[in-house]
């Protein structure tokens, strides 16, 4: 049950959305796929789908194209959200969830299920108009998952959430993996990436620039950062060679450095200066390795 994006190649008139594309998802995965606006992101979700056609290249899910045989299998969260405003939440999820094969009794146990995990279920006779924003969006997610898929496509499931509804859909997406879901989701909010994803990969301009177990990116980048917590003043440490970046916070500094090696350096210039508070050594965060491939400052 791999998900097998073959040099896969979208071309808007002259524009290269996508360029040569390929990624191999293998099933029970949450994988993430970031770039920057503009990276190519939804225009490989609605590839998957086969809601648009691939100009070059495959796309295959355990080994057959994605059509309207197998696409009840499959759940999709649209970065574009759109629920009819004047059903209720009732009528609304039975007809999508008719559309997939599943019937009326059917629709209605499952959603009352999630409606009451989503502290909503006085919202079942509801019209969608009448709920929140982020409500509506609780909504559309347990339209994109009622009929259990095995692949699901989550484009930005959080964004415009609160804090409180991010963890519950977090809580979801994983209980959902948990069960076997294969989770492919887009976000712009890196700390998000780094909780929920072992493997993802970040696209720029259509290409991937890197792609891989998280912590093997986060190992092979190579610069660390160099929390210093101290008494005294840290200024002189931005001059130590290997340290590329300063940046004094109000109990110290925080230092990008160039490699580990660095923060023996480091260590050494620090001693018989006075009370060091704190010395910790970190991986990158997906954050820093998000600008420096893509060059570009988020959010
Ligand atoms: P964001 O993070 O902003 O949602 P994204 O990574 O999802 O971005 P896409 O929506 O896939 O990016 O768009 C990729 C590029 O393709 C953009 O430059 C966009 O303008 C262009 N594009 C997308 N759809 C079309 C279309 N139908 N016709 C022409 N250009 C398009």
């Amino acid at each position: 049950m791999t998900l097998q994006i073959s040099k896969v190649t979208k071309q808007f008139g002259q524009f290269k959305a996508v360029d040569d594309l390929s990624l191999e998802i293998p099933s029970k995965q949450i994988f993430g796929f970031l770039g920057a606006n503009g990276a190519g992101k939804t225009t490989t979700f609605r590839m998957i789908l086969g809601l648009l056609d691939a100009t070059d290249g495959k796309i295959m899910w355990n080994n057959e194209p994605i059509n309207y045989s197998n696409s009840d299998k499959i759940g999709y969260l649209p970065e574009e959200r759109g629920l009819y405003p004047k059903l209720t939440v009732k009528d609304q999820l039975v007809y999508l969830g008719r559309l997939r094969g599943m019937n009326k009794n059917q629709v209605i146990s499952e959603l009352k299920m999630w409606l009451e995990k989503f502290n909503v279920s006085d919202y079942l006779d509801k019209k969608v108009e009448e709920l929140s924003k982020g409500n509506q969006q609780k909504i559309q997610f347990i339209s994109a998952v009622i009929h259990k898929p095995s692949l699901l496509i989550l484009d930005e499931p959080f964004s415009g959430l609160d804090p409180v509804n991010v963890e519950m859909l977090k809580n979801a997406v994983v209980e959902l993996n948990d069960q076997g879901t294969t989770i492919v989701f887009s976000s712009h909010r890196m700390e998000h990436v780094e909780e929920l994803c072992e493997h993802l990969c970040i696209v720029h301009k259509g290409k991937p620039v890197v792609h891989g177990a998280l912590k093997e990116i986060k190992r092979s980048f190579g610069k660390k950062n160099l929390f210093v917590h101290a008494d005294f003043e840290l200024d002189s440490l931005a001059k130590i060679a290997g340290v590329i970046n300063y940046r004094a916070v109000p109990e110290g500094c925080e230092l990008q450095i160039e490699n580990e090696e660095v923060a023996t350096e480091v260590f050494a210039a620090l001693q018989g200066k006075g009370f060091v508070r704190k010395f910790e050594l970190e991986e990158p965060s997906l954050n820093d390795i998000f600008i420096e491939k893509v060059g570009a400052s988020y959010e």
